[in-house]
């Protein structure tokens, strides 16, 4: 682990983080496209109740939410903590301390809510938290513009990956992510890199996650998401029982009202062709409010 610790944390002198490989040296003071400093600048840390059943159980995702981001969507739902860097520099120290209490509280997991940017000080915080007693699992929560190869230096310390899948089409990522065409390729490997480490999706007992993939696709207005394509790709390329969570909740923020094409939410109708094409292609571990919600429109529909 302190090996891992110290590797990752050369990455800063040159960073390559991410896909968009800047380059800059985060230990002199440099920043590159996501803006971050070398050390962790965090919004807040709490108990979450908005994420999937399995990982809120009763007590709460341990919910860490750093500030800056690598994508930086025009449609970002948090866009002062992303896009603005809105929150406080901590030690990675503190970091682990952050940790200890979310796991004190009870929560059933450390939710790193946009990590990728920060992966070293998040490595390094682990560790001192493990001396110090942590047990819960990690969940590494991600836009999914995330290279395999700085997935790999993770390998055996996150136990759950939650990655989006934003779009399948590059025109519409690099419209709506900064620039971003190479996202569909990127993060398709970084996906299937995520399943070699932690596979599907494995829920203890009481219903709760302990480790697994769960993959989240934003459905979008007028397919922009690119959801056959994606629910496709899973069925071809993954278990066709891989947890997917097809989400209904787009709703314009930030920059989108600005493109018409994005500037309204989605239809009952979107969201049911959507569901509908996850269930031609086959897949069979569908998110359980995602199916609550299309039985919901159907029920509406056929009264
Ligand atoms: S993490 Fe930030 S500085 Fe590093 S490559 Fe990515 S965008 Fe650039």
């Amino acid at each position: 682990m302190a090996e891992r610790v110290k590797h990752a944390h050369t990455i800063f002198e040159n960073c390559q983080l991410c896909p968009r490989r800047c380059g800059v040296n985060r230990k002199k003071g440099d920043r590159g496209f996501c803006r971050a400093p070398v050390r962790v600048v965090v919004f807040g840390s709490q108990p979450h109740f908005g994420e999937e059943m399995s990982l809120v159980g009763h007590n709460g995702s341990g919910t860490i939410f750093f500030s800056n981001c690598n994508l930086r969507c025009i449609f970002c739902q948090n866009w002062p903590i992303s896009h603005e860097g809105r929150g406080k520099e901590i030690s990675d120290e503190e970091l682990a301390d952050m940790m200890m209490n979310l796991q004190k509280i009870g929560c059933h997991n450390i939710n790193l809510v946009t990590p990728t940017h920060v992966m070293p000080n998040i490595l390094n915080a682990t560790r001192i938290a493990l001396t110090r007693g942590l047990r819960l699992p990690l969940a590494y929560n991600t836009s999914g513009y995330e290279r395999s190869e700085m997935l790999k230096i993770l390998d055996g310390i996150v136990d759950i990956y939650l990655p989006d899948m934003k779009y399948m089409d590059v025109d519409k990522a690099a419209k709506y992510s900064a620039g971003a065409s190479d996202y569909p390729e990127v993060t398709k490997k970084a996906i299937i890199e995520m399943n070699r480490q932690v596979g599907e999706l494995a829920l203890d007992k009481r219903g709760i996650a302990t480790r697994g993939l769960m993959i989240r696709h934003l459905v979008m207005p007028n397919r922009v998401a690119g959801t056959e394509k994606f629910v496709r790709w899973v069925a071809e390329t993954l278990p066709r029982s891989t947890y997917v969570n097809i989400m209904a909740q787009y709703h314009v923020e930030y920059k989108a009202f600005d493109h018409p094409e994005i500037s309204r939410g989605i239809t009952a109708q979107e969201f049911l062709e959507a569901m509908a094409w996850a269930e031609k292609y086959g897949l069979t571990n569908l998110d359980p409010q995602s199916v609550a919600v299309r039985n919901f429109y159907q029920h509406r529909r056929s009264n």
